[in-house]
């Protein structure tokens, strides 16, 4: 079958694999499609260290073909993620309070295991979230980890119907943060993007209000025109947006961040104590959090923006996203 891994160079190549048999409780799935995620560049360009050889990509969705002994979740013909939380262990502290994608024995896929862009892959039954019906595959790859992140940070963020969230960086990630925010948790969004045409895009699915930092001052602007943002989920690749993001807040906000620049943010700590402000790390998202984030797809609360393109194109992809060029997801085509 074929397979996208990441090589020695820090590109990403299409190659011939041949899969393992199946292990007690694991499921063989015939690939659909699978998004790619602005992480699956940072673990190419090996900024979590060398990961070569290793099948990139954790959005992705596929049909069950085969199960081992011991699944009991899944049957043949059901449609399940492969996500960046991929497996944990079970049993400690994170697993068991509902903060499994914390546990420290984690796999994630397209990173410590093999991912979702391939034509064939092997997963653990039971960290395999089942598809709803009326959510096509599509749709369901780029909620898979873009979808749930953005879900969950929202949630994490505190914010409530009615108050403002500022959402910076609209690409794969933001464009969904912005619906999530909007049409689930009801709450009006800020977009923060240095690149007019994601604010554009951002316009299009209902921003309250936009705004370029490379022209405007993003806390000023956000003080000035709300009274500061309740709470901020920060998606974009670098700490100027980090810092923007925590002027932007007002008293006892809190920022979710969910980009990976490998840089430190700046912290005023006079403005953290006095204000109240909370910054929080926020992962991807539980079993339970996707199951909810597609249910909210299958309502046509969330109408992720994908287009569908061959493996072939990874590299191309891959510099689209450096050069900003991308709106949505691009979500590979493994069936064709
Ligand atoms: P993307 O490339 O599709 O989008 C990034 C967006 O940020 C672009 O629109 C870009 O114009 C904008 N941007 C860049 N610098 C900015 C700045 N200084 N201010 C405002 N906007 C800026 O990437 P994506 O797939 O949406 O992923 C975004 C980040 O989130 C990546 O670092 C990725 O690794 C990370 N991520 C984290 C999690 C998590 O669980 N925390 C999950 C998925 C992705
Ligand atoms: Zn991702
Ligand atoms: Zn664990």
């Amino acid at each position: 079958m074929k397979a996208i891994v990441a090589t020695q160079d820090k590109k990403a190549a299409v190659v011939d694999k041949e899969l393992r048999p199946l292990n007690y409780g694991e499921a063989l799935l015939d690939m659909e499609c699978c998004g790619v995620c602005h992480t699956d560049m940072h673990v190419m360009h090996q900024d979590f260290g060398d990961k070569t050889g290793v099948v990139l990509g954790h959005e992705g969705i596929g049909v069950v073909k085969e199960v081992a002994k011991g699944v009991t979740t899944l049957k043949v013909g059901d449609r399940v993620s492969v996500a960046w939380f991929f497996k944990g262990c079970g049993h400690c502290e994170y697993c068991t309070t509902g903060r499994e994608t914390l546990c420290r024995s984690v796999l994630n896929a397209g990173y410590t295991a093999d991912g979702g862009m391939a034509q064939e892959c092997i997963v653990p039954a039971d960290y395999a979230v089942k598809v709803p019906e009326g959510l096509d595959s599509m749709a369901a790859s780029s909620i898979t980890c873009a979808g749930v992140t953005c879900y969950k940070a929202i949630k994490e963020s505190g914010v409530r119907p009615g108050e403002w969230i500022l959402i910076s960086g609209l690409g794969g990630l933001g464009n969904l943060a912005l619906q999530y925010a909007k049409n689930v948790f009801q709450a009006k969004v800020i977009a923060v993007d240095i690149n007019d045409e994601q604010l554009e895009f951002a316009k299009k699915f209902g921003a309250d209000l936009t705004i370029n930092p490379l022209r405007e001052d993003v806390g000023e602007t956000v003080q000035r025109e709300c009274g500061g943002a309740h709470g901020a989920v920060v998606t974009a690749v670098g700490k100027s947006a980090f810092n923007g993001a925590v002027d932007a807040l007002r008293a006892g906000g809190t920022l979710a961040a969910v980009g990976l620049p490998t840089e430190s943010m700046d912290l005023n700590i006079p403005r953290l104590v006095l204000d109240g402000i909370r910054v929080v790390g926020s992962l991807v998202g539980t079993r339970k959090d996707l199951e909810e984030a597609f249910q909210f797809g299958a309502e046509g609360k969330v109408v992720p923006q994908c287009q569908s393109r061959p493996m072939e194109d990874i590299n191309d992809i891959f510099e689209e996203m450096e050069q900003g060029k991308i709106r949505g997801r691009m979500v590979i085509d493994l069936k064709h």
